[in-house]
C-alpha cells in the first residue's frame, strides 16, 4: 500500500511538517542534569492529596536542578471536563507555594513551548498522526453514522463492549486484525461518503515478550510488549491521552515524567509511540498510590471521598500551607525528618531532595502525623506571620473572630507570642481552628467556662482562694511575688505550698499549691489546661482578671448556696 498517498488522503489539510515543529520547539538550553518536569492534569476536578505528591516531586526535581517545571492542561476529553477546574487547580497549587515556570498562569500563557492546553494543539497532533500513517504505523477505522451515534450516545455500551473484549482476548485480537485489513479504494469510498475515521496505531509488539525498562523509583521492570492497536485520534480528530502526551512530552522537551502508578500498565503503549516517532523517551517515575489506614488496621487507597483527599480541605480546616508541604516532604523522602531535625530554620527548598529516597511501596496518609508536623511548623513561625495568616483565614472562615483580631492587633499578637522563640517553643496548636480555640480563652467576647472543677474540689476553698487572690492581686508583681502570694493563700487552707514536700507527705495536706493554681486557672481561663497563668493574667489585664474571678464566685455561690 502507498502509505504516503494514504496519509494525504486522510490528512489533506496538514501542511506543516514534523521538521518544522522540531525547529519550533528546540532542545532547551539548560545546564547539564537539569530536569524538565510537568504537571499534566485533566481538568476534571480538584487536586487530590495523592496527586499532589508527584507535583511536589516534579517541582523539587526541576527547581533543584536548575530546570523547568511546567503546567500542561490535558483537556482532550471534553465530556469529563469540569468548568473552571483548571484555574482552580492552579490556585490550589499556588496556595501551597507550587509555581510553574511555564503554562497557564493568572496573567495568561507563559513559555515558548505552548500552547499548554492540549485542546489548542490539535493541529500539532495531526502532523504526527499523518507521519505515522505515512510510515505505515497507523491506520484509519471508519465508523458508520449509526455506529458513531451509538458510541456518542451510549458510552455505557462502549464500556461493556471493552470489558467483554478484555475477557475474550481472542475475540479482541481477531477484531483488531480484521480492522487492519483495508484497501486504499475502500478508504477513498468511505471518505467520499463523508464517514469519519478514528486513527489506530498498528502495534508491532508480542504480548508474550517482555521489554526491559527502568523506572527511577521502582528500578528495573519487565513489562509486556504492547500488542494492542489503540486509538490515537478519535473520530472527531481529537487525540487520546496516550498519543497527545507523548507528542507533548517530546516537543516540550520533558526529561522526567512523574505520574501515578496507574499509568504503568499503559507505559508499553507510550514507549512504542516514542519508538515509532523516532524519539528518545523521557525518564519515568511512577509514584505509588497514597494509602490510608482503616480502623481495622488494613491499608486502603485514599479515595476521593476521604477526608483530607481534597487539597482544598486543608485551607478550610486551617492548616497553613507550609505545614502541609512539610508533611508531604516527610512522605516523599525517608531522610527528610532527619535533615529537618538538623536544619530547623531552613526552607524545605534547601533539602537535597533525592529520587533514591522515595518509597517504592506507597506512602501512608496519616492525619495525626500531619497534625504533629503542623504543630512543629507553627511553633517555629513568627507571631507576625501567624497574625497575618490567621487574620486572612478568619476573614474567610470565621468573620466573627476576624473582627476581634483586627480590633486590637497588639492584644492578638501578645497571645500568639506565648511560648514562642527559644529552643523549645510551645506547641499548643497546629491549625488556625485550634488557634482560634486557644485564643478564645483570652477575649471576653469568646471566653467561657469550658471545664468544670474536678470532682472533689472544695468549692468553699475555691471561694476563699478567689476572694484572697482578688484582694491581693497586683499587676506590678513579678512572677515570683505573684506565686508567693498564691502559696500564702493556699497554706492556711491546708494546701501545701511546696510540691516536693507535698509529694513526700500527701496525706498531711488537703492538697497542694497546684490545686490552688487550678482553682484560679479555671476561673480565669475557663480551662483546666491553659498557657502559663501569670502571663495569661497579664495579657487580659487586671480588670478582666477580677471580673472573671467574681463571675466564677457568683456562679459557684448560686449553685452551692450553702458555702
Ligand atoms: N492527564 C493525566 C492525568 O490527569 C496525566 C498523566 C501524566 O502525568 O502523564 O492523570
Amino acid at each position: 500500500m502507498d502509505y504516503n498517498y494514504l496519509s494525504e488522503l486522510l490528512f489533506p489539510d496538514v501542511k506543516m511538517t514534523a521538521k518544522e515543529l522540531e525547529a519550533k520547539y528546540p532542545e532547551r538550553n539548560l545546564p547539564d542534569g537539569a530536569v524538565v518536569a510537568r504537571f499534566a492534569p485533566s481538568p476534571t476536578g480538584f487536586v487530590h492529596f495523592g496527586g499532589f505528591f508527584p507535583v511536589m516531586a516534579g517541582e523539587r526535581l526541576a527547581h533543584r536542578s536548575g530546570g523547568v517545571f511546567y503546567l500542561r492542561i490535558e483537556d482532550t476529553d471534553s465530556r469529563r471536563e469540569v468548568e473552571g477546574a483548571a484555574d482552580a487547580l492552579v490556585r490550589t497549587l499556588s496556595h501551597y507555594g507550587v509555581e510553574f515556570d511555564e503554562g497557564e498562569t493568572a496573567t495568561g500563557e507563559v513559555g515558548a513551548y505552548g500552547p499548554y492546553r492540549q485542546s489548542r494543539r490539535v493541529d500539532i497532533y495531526h502532523v504526527f498522526a499523518k507521519l505515522l500513517v505515512a510510515s505505515g504505523r497507523a491506520y484509519p477505522v471508519f465508523s458508520t453514522d449509526e455506529e458513531l451515534d451509538a458510541i456518542n450516545t451510549a458510552d455505557k455500551k462502549a464500556e461493556i463492549k471493552s470489558v467483554d473484549w478484555e475477557r475474550d482476548a481472542e475475540a479482541r485480537r481477531e477484531a483488531m486484525l480484521k480492522q487492519r485489513e483495508f484497501t486504499v479504494e475502500y478508504v477513498e469510498r468511505e471518505l467520499a461518503a463523508g464517514h469519519k475515521f478514528a486513527l489506530y496505531v498498528l502495534a508491532d509488539g508480542d504480548g508474550e515478550r517482555k521489554i526491559k525498562f527502568t523506572d527511577l523509583v521502582r528500578g528495573a521492570l519487565l513489562l509486556p510488549e504492547n500488542d494492542e492497536d489503540f486509538v490515537l485520534l478519535k473520530s472527531d480528530g481529537v487525540p487520546t491521552y496516550h498519543f497527545a502526551h507523548v507528542v507533548d512530552d517530546h516537543l516540550m522537551r520533558t526529561t522526567h515524567v512523574i505520574r501515578g502508578e496507574e499509568w504503568l500498565p499503559s507505559l508499553p503503549k507510550h514507549l512504542m509511540l516514542f519508538r515509532y516517532l523516532g524519539w528518545r523517551a523521557p525518564k519515568y517515575m511512577h509514584i505509588s498510590q497514597l494509602m490510608k489506614l482503616d480502623p481495622d488496621g488494613s491499608k486502603k487507597k485514599l479515595s476521593k471521598r476521604d477526608m483530607g483527599a481534597n487539597m482544598d480541605d486543608y485551607k478550610r480546616l486551617g492548616y497553613d500551607p507550609a505545614a502541609v508541604t512539610e508533611y508531604v516532604m516527610t512522605l516523599l523522602n525517608s531522610n527528610y525528618e532527619e535533615w529537618r531535625a538538623q536544619n530547623r530554620d531552613k526552607s524545605y527548598r534547601d533539602f537535597p531532595f533525592s529520587v533514591k529516597k522515595m518509597s517504592v511501596s506507597g506512602c501512608l496518609f496519616d492525619i495525626k502525623k500531619l497534625d504533629d508536623v503542623s504543630r512543629e511548623v507553627v511553633s517555629r513561625m513568627s507571631s507576625d506571620y501567624i497574625y497575618s495568616a490567621l487574620t486572612e483565614w478568619a476573614g474567610e472562615y470565621r468573620p466573627d473572630f476576624a473582627s476581634l483580631l483586627s480590633g486590637d492587633e497588639n492584644f492578638a499578637k501578645a497571645i500568639i507570642s506565648i511560648g514562642r522563640g527559644g529552643k523549645k517553643p510551645r506547641k499548643d496548636y497546629g491549625t488556625w481552628v485550634e488557634l482560634v480555640d486557644f485564643m478564645s480563652m483570652f477575649y471576653d467576647e469568646t471566653f467561657r467556662i469550658s471545664d468544670k472543677y474536678p470532682e472533689g474540689t472544695d468549692i468553699g476553698d475555691v471561694i476563699s482562694v478567689i476572694d484572697a487572690f482578688a484582694a491581693s492581686y497586683d499587676e506590678g508583681d513579678d512572677m515570683n511575688a505573684w506565686f508567693e502570694k498564691i502559696k500564702k493563700i493556699g497554706a492556711p487552707l491546708g494546701y501545701c505550698p511546696d510540691m516536693k514536700e507535698y509529694r513526700a507527705n500527701p496525706d498531711a495536706y488537703k492538697g497542694s499549691i497546684a490545686d490552688v493554681s487550678m482553682m484560679l486557672r479555671v476561673a480565669v481561663t475557663g480551662r483546666l489546661n491553659s498557657p502559663d497563668l501569670y502571663t495569661f493574667m497579664h495579657i487580659i489585664g487586671k480588670n478582666a482578671v477580677i471580673l472573671r474571678l467574681s463571675s466564677m464566685k457568683a456562679a459557684i455561690s448560686s449553685v452551692n448556696p450553702e458555702v
